[in-house]
């Protein structure tokens, strides 16, 4: 009967908090846990072991280490002991959807003198946690209305504030990571938090997470597309370019591509799924051909890699492909604009035409007409000692069997960047490595390359 309340508030097939069960253990030492709750109200929970339940109190402000502050703590329904290891989230709509973090937890004792009155109070107690410690009082004032106040002791200060404790004492994240954390019905990774991206921090995790949010907006340019990819199982300096060595699974399809004496064998991703399996084989950057395996002598898009040297600024990398544009604009060629992530930017068109040789010419004609208009600016050398000082355009990849990096694909460069589509209106204030792992989520709303494939094609 006693935790009635806490099970009747709570679906348990839609929320991964414990089912109450009232526990009486042998052991006399009583446990405390803090959770700290972002929901409709942000709060930490303060829960105190009694009669086999926790006895609850949500403190809006959280406790205070200065004996001056009284914070409102309110008294909730009684949670069970195994409430004590719950962290994760509960889904919005959900009682008390939001994140739980386990913000701290230890033993509590009431003074000798009191024999706790969870009725009427008061209530003096010592905390043994991580990170609150000493003694406490909770004053009871109306209703399930309390108040929690720090006694003067050794632990007392004016300037600690609670705030300054961030991450779960149980595993260490943040409460944006709890909330990131996959669905584990969805899949097992292995070897979740190994750091891929040592100096961002970045693990294994985070960058499944990352693919599995724009899994379905990668998935057109994937669609049928042979595709090379960058594997990291060591992290981002110990890299290695993988073209063709991959799994077999269902996830994949296969393709047996011959090319003059050469016969080899290729793959592209079937479905959102095969995205992630490739992750967790430590891909992590992919790139695609520009035709479909099914009608692969017919590229269907053209790709211009506009590669500054490095000594080049922004201002003017960004003049030559406002400067490309406005030359596909004349040719009336669609065209879309990506970040590469690293120095430059990419520019896509999508094409219908009948060969390679059609598609490398045009590619080959336009860059040369820049080239021609602005010598001392521009080159199709890809000798890096041609390259000093100028714009390297980069036409290459319009050629059977050369790829380019597929648009939302990570990159394995300093800063976790993104291949990030961007209108061109955001040309001159997006920089090519901008956009990242850590700050691509709101742009995830948006969608500059919305009629890609929709669009009427130029052929
Ligand atoms: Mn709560």
């Amino acid at each position: 009967m006693k935790l009635k309340d806490y099970n009747s508030k709570r679906n348990f097939n839609k929320s991964n908090e414990p089912i109450g069960k009232v526990k009486n253990k042998k052991n006399k030492k009583l446990k405390f846990v803090i959770q700290h709750h972002i929901s409709r109200k942000e709060h930490y929970d303060l829960r105190l072991e009694w009669d086999g339940v926790y006895i609850s109190f949500a403190v809006p402000k959280g406790p205070s280490f200065n004996p001056k502050d009284k914070r409102l703590a309110i008294m909730v329904e009684d949670h069970p002991l195994s409430y004590g290891n719950f962290e994760g989230t509960i889904p919005k709509g959900e009682y008390g959807g939001g994140i739980v973090m386990l913000w701290d937890k230890g033993y509590w004792a009431p003074h000798k003198e009191y024999k706790p009155n969870f009725d009427k109070g008061p209530i003096k107690f010592t905390l043994k946690g991580n990170r609150l410690k000493g003694s406490w009082t909770l004053v009871k004032f109306k209703k399930n209305n309390w108040l929690l106040i720090k006694e003067v002791d050794d632990y007392i200060s004016n300037t600690k504030k609670i705030s300054e404790f961030t991450t779960s004492i149980k595993s260490g994240r943040t409460m944006k990571e709890i909330k990131n954390k996959l669905n584990p019905l969805k899949l097992n990774i292995s070897n979740p938090d190994k750091l891929i991206f040592k100096k961002e921090k970045i693990t294994k995790k985070d960058i499944v997470n990352y693919y599995n949010l724009v899994s379905k907006k990668m998935m057109p340019f994937l669609d049928n597309r042979l595709i090379s990819t960058v594997r990291a199982p060591n992290g981002l300096n110990k890299s290695i370019f993988y073209m063709k060595h991959f799994n077999n699974n269902k996830n994949l399809g296969k393709k047996v591509v011959n090319s003059n004496d050469d016969k080899s064998d290729y793959y592209y991703i079937k479905n959102e799924q095969g995205i992630i399996d490739e992750v967790q084989m430590n891909s992590y950057e992919f790139h695609i051909w520009g035709s479909k395996q099914n009608s692969i002598n017919y590229p269907d898009i053209l790709v211009f890699d506009l590669d500054p040297d490095d000594n080049l600024n922004i201002s003017e990398v960004r003049d030559g492909v406002a400067n490309l544009k406005s030359i596909l604009d004349k040719l009336k060629l669609k065209s879309y604009l990506k970040t590469s992530g690293g120095k430059g930017y990419h520019i896509y068109v999508p094409l219908d035409t009948s060969s390679w040789k059609k598609t490398e010419k045009i590619a080959k004609d336009i860059a040369n007409l820049m080239v021609e208009n602005n010598p001392n600016k521009y080159t199709t050398n890809m000798r890096k000692q041609k390259r000093k000082g100028k714009i390297f355009i980069d036409y290459f990849r319009n050629k059977k069997g050369a790829t380019s990096v597929c648009p939302y694909s990570l990159r394995l460069k300093k800063g976790a960047t993104i291949s990030c589509p961007i209108y061109w209106k955001e040309l001159y204030t997006i920089k090519p490595n901008d956009i990242t792992i850590k700050n691509i989520k709101d742009r995830l709303k948006k969608d500059p390359w919305k009629n890609f494939f929709t669009a009427k094609k130029s052929s």
